[in-house]
């Protein structure tokens, strides 16, 4: 019997799972395990992973010169993928004024608001971990990849007796985590209905007042993001990257499925980094240097939303933000997406950076508390597919061929 592939397994799943998360809202703690030990096991994987994809890739690029050069490429395409996604939510809110009339009633209390609240110079400085054991316990991603990327840079600067063996090992531990990988995905079918069922479950009593009250604001996030994945990056993937976006969105199926589903990128990328290698064809130099970073720091979905929701935010509380006050919200919303980590509702949090930076009140926050988890959903999807589409480019780009 031919075996079903694996994206339509996930599919049925998620359906599954919205209808069992609905009507067996009861029953749903006795598959939340099922969730855990998928979450866990992509979370075992992802610091060997984003380590050894890393030096793997920047080994391979070699030259400073080429690093460098990727360096740039990389980082233009993830500046103007989120100022493009951040301007299409500027248009949506202020098309849709989805915070007009909203009730402040309905705000719930979020902890933690400050959290975002350290400078800019010091989130920089932060960057380099002061030990890197620490780091990796604490999943700081940033400080991984910088620690990563120097090693990768000074392994093929020391004497190449003791080089080749280096980077052998560093290719070997690299296939080995994706040995793993390709073992812990297929379980993801079961995985996802794990999450997705207790994710319903939870806003199964209040869908319907949620729809009515939030309704708009949802469609203003929604629709924006849809513009930027369905329009936007797959127009830059087929003018600048000359690929398919229909095959290229094909070979993704599995991460963006599994991206909505568990709302992480960093949860995702061990799938995004072997299908975009294996599906897509970019190399392991340009995947193992863009995925990881583009994971931690190329967030279009949560660019556009910090935007929509800070807007929604000063729509509710009714305060007029002039052209200037909503240039600082675009810019701002680009360090809050880049600074928001890769794990679900992390973007909730660093909305306090706007806020704070337009004098909107805080607790706006609580707002949009609500509907964060759903939105953070499709948000997640969006950046993980930037991410894919910007690894084609840059990959396209330094001459590569793609299978999309
Ligand atoms: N959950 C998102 C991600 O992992 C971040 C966010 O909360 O916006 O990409």
């Amino acid at each position: 019997m031919p075996k079903l592939a694996l994206h339509w397994q996930i599919l049925i799943a998620l359906v599954l799972s919205v209808v069992f998360g609905l009507v067996f809202t009861d029953y749903v703690v006795y598959v939340t395990w099922m969730g855990d030990v998928f979450l866990r096991a992509l979370r075992m994987l992802i610091v060997p992973l984003i380590f050894a994809s890393i030096v793997s890739g920047v080994t391979g690029i070699g030259t400073a010169r080429n690093l460098g050069r990727m360096s740039v490429k990389t980082f233009s395409y993830y500046l103007t993928t989120s100022i493009f996604a951040i301007l299409t939510g500027l248009f949506m809110v202020n098309l849709l004024q989805p915070g007009r009339g909203a009730d402040l009633g309905l705000s719930g209390r979020v902890e933690g608001l400050d959290a975002g609240a350290e400078s800019f110079g010091q989130t920089l400085i932060n960057i380099i971990p002061v030990n890197i054991v620490e780091a990796m316990a604490a999943d700081n991603m940033l400080s991984i990849i910088f620690f990563a990327i120097l090693f990768g840079f000074f392994t093929i600067r020391i004497r190449t007796d003791l080089q080749k063996p280096l980077v052998k090992a560093f290719n070997a531990i690299f296939e080995v985590m994706m040995r793993i990988t390709m073992f812990v995905i297929r379980f993801t079918p079961l995985g996802i209905f794990g999450i997705v069922s207790n994710v319903v479950s939870q806003h199964a009593d209040n869908m319907v007042s949620l729809a009515n009250s939030m309704g708009i604001y949802m469609l203003a996030v929604i629709g924006a993001l849809s513009i930027h994945a369905l329009l936007t990056l797959p127009l830059l993937l087929s003018i600048i990257g000359r690929a398919n976006p229909l095959k290229h969105f094909r070979s993704m199926s599995l991460p963006l499925l599994t991206a909505f589903s568990t709302s992480s990128s960093n949860a995702t990328l061990p799938l995004t980094l072997e299908a975009v290698e294996h599906n897509v064809g970019v190399s392991r130099e340009t995947t193992g240097f863009v995925l990881p970073m583009g994971a931690t720091v190329n967030m279009d979905g949560t660019a556009l939303y910090e935007c929509v929701a800070a807007l929604f935010i000063a729509q509710a509380y009714g305060i007029e933000l002039s052209l200037m006050q909503q240039g600082i919200v675009v810019l701002t919303a680009l360090l809050a997406s880049i600074g928001a980590a890769g794990i679900p509702m992390a973007g909730l949090v660093v909305i306090t950076i706007i806020l704070t930076a337009v004098g909107l009140p805080l607790e706006g926050v609580g707002l949009i508390l609500a509907v964060d988890r759903i939105l953070d959903m499709f948000r997640t999807t969006v950046n993980v597919w930037s991410d894919s589409c910007g690894a084609a480019i840059i990959a396209r780009s330094e001459g590569e061929k793609l299978k999309v």
